[in-house]
């Protein structure tokens, strides 16, 4: 799979290991997932026995897999180790069936028809099928995305779906066998292939080869890669006349209107402000209720009446702002393992009132609010209110202003430190919306109580910072209106 995304990928994993970046927190838990999710899809095979053996303890491994293989008492082995023409693999799951065997990839995911989950499983049929096992049947298993949890213990042969890949992993027999005499000749060289960092570096995954790759390479200054949504097209016509850098832009190249106004603000060094900034500001009726959800997304349902991967705010930050200048500041964190969505929306809906514009910053709060009053029907009618008091603030900035700094994104990550140089996130422990999901589902798997009173006051400090952010660029964008 390295290899197909890059020679050098496999090349380093194969060689040069160590040049790898270690994975984040953020990733370790997105790998910790995936095993556990594994090791339940596993029960959907009762009676299988699991090949132990550390990654590295290969031939042993393999050994304890023949010997399953010819048990006839077994009927399903839980990460059996096979190798083909140097090709090494643990297969999750095989099913005995007859006289063959089903091979089972399970993933962490609702999508079984995603094409590199099944480029994987038709590795693994290539090197079970040219070590000489009857494969009938390949598959993927993933989570079902329309299982509802009725509470209980899951019904395994509901929350999973196995789609099918064996047509698929048939169709790339021919293929594989081509890669992987090519990656054999690759591996056989002295020297690493010389292939420059692009977007494959980050698909279909992210390659832990980036910074080494990366290193010391002189950038563009106001890379192309800056203009706003630039797609794949003006892209390639860029590179055709041979442009990196929004400077050299030739005025008469087509842009859309905000990649135009990014090149205006690059190329004179100065933020462009829409003459309808004021207009678009004034739509906010007073009192501004800045809002901002933390939601957590775990790939098993925890509380009933919930699906796999669905969106759980744990938590709301909310600065009601008067147009004195008074800000009174209300925060919920739920600080225990039940189910937040209940009591998170009745201290939100006491907190809101009945009147003012709710602040946003992208469409997530919408989201989330029409998610609760889905799943709380008593209260979906004030939910619902709620969300039509909803103000989003991103578009306006991203239709009204552009600030060089901003380097093509709109994200208020980048665009509260170019208005407001001393605000940002910087001194926190918890620092994007990613770190405080884990940092949350660590916190409540945690039986350490300093550890986790710790963790919710992070919590809050970050969710507080987010909804203070709004504040801070709202009010520098009406000073840039009575300035100018
Ligand atoms: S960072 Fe890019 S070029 Fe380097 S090994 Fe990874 S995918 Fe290949």
């Amino acid at each position: 799979m390295a290899g197909l995304q890059c020679p050098l990928r496999l090349y380093n994993d194969v060689y040069r290991r160590d040049l790898a970046t270690p994975w984040s927190d953020t990733q370790q838990a997105i790998f910790d997932r995936g095993t556990a999710i594994g090791e339940l899809a596993q029960q959907r095979y009762p009676g299988g026995v699991l090949v132990g053996f550390k990654p590295w303890e290969r031939a042993p491994a393999i050994a304890a897999t023949r010997k399953l293989l010819d048990d006839p008492a077994v009927p399903a082995i839980y990460e059996a180790a096979i190798e083909h023409r140097g090709v090494f693999v643990r297969v999750d799951v095989l099913v005995r069936n007859g006289d063959g065997w089903d091979l089972v990839e399970v993933k962490a995911s609702t999508q079984a028809e995603k094409e590199v989950f099944q480029l994987d499983a038709a590795i693994q049929y290539w090197v079970l099928t040219g070590a000489g096992l009857k494969i009938h049947r390949a598959g993927v298993l993933v989570l079902n995305r329309d299982y509802v949890y009725p509470g209980g213990e899951y019904d395994l042969s509901a929350l999973f779906r196995l789609g099918d890949a064996t047509e698929f992993c048939r169709d790339m027999h021919g293929q594989i066998d081509q890669q992987v005499d090519e990656f054999h000749r690759l591996l056989a060289r002295e020297n690493p292939p010389e292939i420059g960092i692009g977007d494959h570096c980050f698909s279909p995954y992210e390659c832990p080869y980036y910074a080494h790759c990366s290193e010391g390479m002189a950038l563009p200054r106001n890379p192309i890669d800056h203009l706003y949504r630039l797609n794949g097209r003006r892209r390639e016509a860029l590179q055709d006349l041979g442009v990196e850098s929004i400077d050299d832009i030739p005025a008469d190249f087509e842009l859309t209107a905000i990649q135009e106004r990014i090149r205006q603000a690059v190329v004179s060094g100065q933020p462009w402000q829409s003459p309808d900034l004021a207009r678009a500001l004034a739509e906010a009726q007073w009192p501004l209720h800045h809002l901002d959800f933390e939601a957590w997304q775990p790939a098993l349902p925890p509380y009933p009446g919930m699906r796999p991967f669905q969106a759980i705010p744990f938590q709301f930050s909310l600065h009601v702002e008067q147009a004195d200048g008074k800000l009174v500041h209300h925060e919920y964190l739920h600080e225990e393992s039940s189910d937040p969505r209940r009591p998170l929306a009745e201290a939100l809906l006491e907190a809101m009132g009945e009147t003012g514009s709710i602040v946003v910053y992208s469409s997530y709060e919408r989201t989330m609010l029409n998610a609760l009053a889905r799943d709380l029907p008593d209260l979906a009618d004030p939910l619902l209110a709620l969300a039509d008091r909803l103000w989003d603030l991103l578009p306006v900035v991203r239709n009204h202003y552009y600030h060089p700094d901003f380097q093509g994104s709109f994200s208020i990550k980048r665009v509260l430190p170019a208005l407001v140089p001393d605000a940002g996130w910087g001194e926190l422990e918890i620092a994007d919306g990613q770190a405080a999901a884990l940092a949350y589902e660590q916190a409540l798997a945690s039986n350490d109580a300093v550890y986790r009173d710790s963790t919710f006051e992070n919590l809050k400090a970050y969710c507080q910072q987010d909804t203070l952010a709004m504040v801070g660029l709202l009010g520098a964008l009406r000073g840039l209106c009575e300035a100018g």
